[in-house]
């Protein structure tokens, strides 16, 4: 059982508090993701379940053990970096054996588990050359296989994807993932891209400054964010102040906006959040309808995004198809299930 938990992990750097009391439980063969801006905490907490930094308090439990100081080799995780972090002058067969021989593994041992990432991964064609004789996507399955030879209870990566262009970022996300269900890892992956957490975790951990905001799954997350922080961070969501008015409705600076029927709010102050494409554009002005004036059409395919405005608020919305352009006044309305009411009514 390699479950991982911190219990109130604090991280100092002299005055500086990188992370600022977390605790959670991450379950065995649980991918999870700690997603936050720059700065936010996510590597420093990383490190510490890699133990490659000590906690200035608090503690970390691996698979039922306190390892709060024990160092990185005489723990059962492995790290996966970007791509660049090969060694350049060693082929891809002794970059994946370089662990093994380290722990003296014995050869025997190591030719069968070498064998075994190889297959799974894809690499038996590339096992003579050298790293920078592969492709991004290559070299990135190379340091994945690296840490896997390692037969790890728990995976960790550090943004691994960030060297590969688009496309190949999609291609090794789906491997990461595939792979880290065949051998039932319990995985920490750490990454500012929204979109990549969404796809890859079974929960993701949103940190802000030293934090962890709100543990959720990707669809919780995106539905029912907590706080302003987590809704706006995760998908863009308009984030409102308004008053509630005991009508069922918030009055906010754009109009009125109908309360899901679940929110307790009573009457006052209170944040909400819609997302962009949660509205619906109506072909007219209609009653209780919104009305805003387009200041920006952006085609993306799919779906047109428009930034519009309304009494001094500068806010989006999307469609799927719809002719309105620069200047135009769009009408749309928002459904109460789609409105979302943070914090605790403030
Ligand atoms: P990024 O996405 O940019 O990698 P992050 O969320 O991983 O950011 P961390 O690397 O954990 O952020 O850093 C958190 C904060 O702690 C930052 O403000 C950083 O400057 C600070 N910090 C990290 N390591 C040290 C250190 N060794 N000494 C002093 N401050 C540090």
């Amino acid at each position: 059982m390699t479950g991982i938990s911190a219990d109130r992990v604090v991280m100092h750097f002299d005055q500086f508090t990188a992370v600022n009391d977390v605790s959670f439980a991450v379950e065995q063969g649980e991918f999870v993701t700690l997603l936050g801006p720059s700065g936010c905490g996510k590597t420093t907490l990383l490190k510490m379940i890699s133990g490659f930094l000590t906690p200035s308090a608090g503690r970390i439990i691996l698979g039922g053990r306190d390892v709060t100081r024990v160092p990185p080799e005489a723990r059962d995780t492995a790290l996966c970096f970007q791509s660049y972090a090969l060694f350049p002058h060693l082929s891809v067969r002794e970059n994946l054996e370089f662990g093994l021989k380290q722990k003296k593994v014995p050869r025997a041992e190591r030719l069968a588990r070498l064998g075994e990432v190889a297959e799974k991964l894809g690499l038996e064609p590339q096992l003579d050359k050298l790293p920078n004789q592969l492709s991004g996507g290559q070299q990135q399955r190379v340091s994945l296989g690296r840490a896997l030879v390692m037969r790890p209870g728990v995976i960790l990566f550090d943004e691994p994807l960030s060297n590969l262009d688009a496309k190949l970022r999609d291609q090794v996300r789906v491997e990461i993932r595939r792979i880290q269900q065949e051998f039932g890892l319990t995985a920490i992956y750490v990454t500012h891209d929204q979109a990549e957490a969404l796809a890859l975790s079974d929960r993701i951990f949103v940190m802000n400054a030293g934090r962890v905001e709100q543990a959720d799954t990707p669809e919780v997350l995106y539905r029912r964010p907590k706080t302003r922080f987590v809704a706006d961070f995760i998908g863009g969501a308009n984030v409102l102040e308004g008053k509630a008015d005991g009508a069922r409705q918030v009055r906010t600076a754009i109009g009125p906006l109908p309360l899901p029927e679940h929110a307790d709010v009573g009457n006052g102050p209170v944040d909400i959040a819609f997302r962009p494409e949660a509205v619906k554009l109506l072909s007219a002005s209609e009653e209780g309808a919104l009305s805003a004036r387009v200041v920006n059409r952006a085609f993306l395919g799919h779906f047109t995004d428009l930034m519009v405005e309304t009494g001094g608020v500068t806010y989006r919305i999307q469609a799927r198809e719809t002719t309105l352009k620069e200047g135009d006044t769009a009408h749309f309305r928002v459904a109460a299930e789609d409105v979302v009411v943070l914090g605790d009514g403030r």
